[in-house]
């Protein structure tokens, strides 16, 4: 689907790099996900293990200091929670050695606990791990008072998931106000070792009001980047690292975009008018 092709360059790992290259010479960083959504067999669990295995090799031979995302359901959460903690083990030794972060997607609500649980194991074993923090949350603000001591690497969304009110803020003005406060938080701690923030948002108001923050707080640049999906907010995107910014891309790729498509629909109505306009294009 050609309106597809917006948000992701291909289905295939070398679309991605091909992509994730580009990017480097524009001076703008990569990370590369594989798109897949929840598991039935371990095989399959396996398989996408040794398919980042292999995505770590290339993206270190490419030299282009991409890093990868991973979602637990897809190292088999559902399936055997210790089969996924070996599998993550697996991806997170190997990008130590090729000096590669691997991030831990944050997904649905109900897999909170053992994401974070999953995180702060492999954190006591290898600075080479981070999350994803969702600021729609309202149990954040205190996850992120129990991580900040680990000096871990944290990625801060709003959040993608359609989460209940008694769990998430209902209201997308007190999200963006969490997430300020959080990314003040975050950006307080600077000082920790092995602490970093990639503020990971779109949102151009509170890109401009936390970079004002990091220049009133003299913040290192070594302790922040600014993060976007491929295809969103290109302006911006150039904008913040023609101002010297750091600044890294999300890069998806893989057959199973369908859901995933979706919710980048559904997280801004107005792409469905695209979405037709190619249709009968
Ligand atoms: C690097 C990265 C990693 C992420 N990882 C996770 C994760 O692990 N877990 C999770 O739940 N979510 C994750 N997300 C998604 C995130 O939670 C939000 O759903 C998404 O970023 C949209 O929110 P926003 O902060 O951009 O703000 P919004 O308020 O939704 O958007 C602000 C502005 O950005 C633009 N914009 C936003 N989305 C689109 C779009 N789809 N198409 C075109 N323009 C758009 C519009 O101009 C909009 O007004 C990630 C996002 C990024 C950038």
């Amino acid at each position: 689907m050609r309106s597809v092709s917006r948000f992701m360059p291909g289905e295939r790992i070398e679309d991605a790099l091909a992509a994730a290259s580009q990017l480097h010479h524009e001076g703008i960083g990569a990370i590369l996900t594989h798109l897949g959504e929840n598991l039935t067999t371990p095989d399959e669990a396996d398989e996408v293990t040794r398919h980042y295995l292999g995505v770590l090799e290339r993206a270190s031979a490419a030299g282009i200091g991409a890093h990868i995302s991973i979602k637990l359901t897809q190292l088999g959460l559902d399936l055997d929670p210790e089969l996924c903690r070996r599998n993550l083990q697996r991806l997170v030794e190997r990008g130590g050695e090729l000096n590669t972060l691997v991030w831990i997607d944050m997904e649905n609500a109900r897999y909170v606990d053992q994401t974070l649980a999953l995180f702060r194991h492999m954190r006591e074993r290898s600075p080479w791990v981070g999350i994803a923090l969702q600021a729609y949350l309202y149990r954040t603000e205190g996850d992120l008072e129990s991580l900040l001591p680990l000096g871990a690497a944290l990625r801060l969304v709003k959040g993608a998931y359609l989460e209940a009110p008694d769990v998430a803020y209902p209201r997308k003005s007190d999200v963006d106000d969490n997430y300020f406060r959080l990314a003040v938080r975050i950006l307080g701690e600077h000082d920790r070792a092995g602490g970093m923030l990639h503020i990971a948002t779109h949102d151009s108001a509170l890109v401009d009001r936390l970079g004002a923050e990091i220049e009133a707080r003299r913040i290192p640049p070594s302790y922040y980047e600014f993060a976007m999906l491929y295809g969103i907010q290109k302006t911006l995107q150039r904008r913040l690292v023609s101002a010297g910014q750091r600044v890294r891309v999300l890069i998806s790729y893989g057959a199973d975009w369908f859901p995933w498509y979706m919710r980048r629909l559904a997280e801004r109505p107005a792409n469905v008018w695209f979405v037709v306009r190619q249709a009968f294009n």
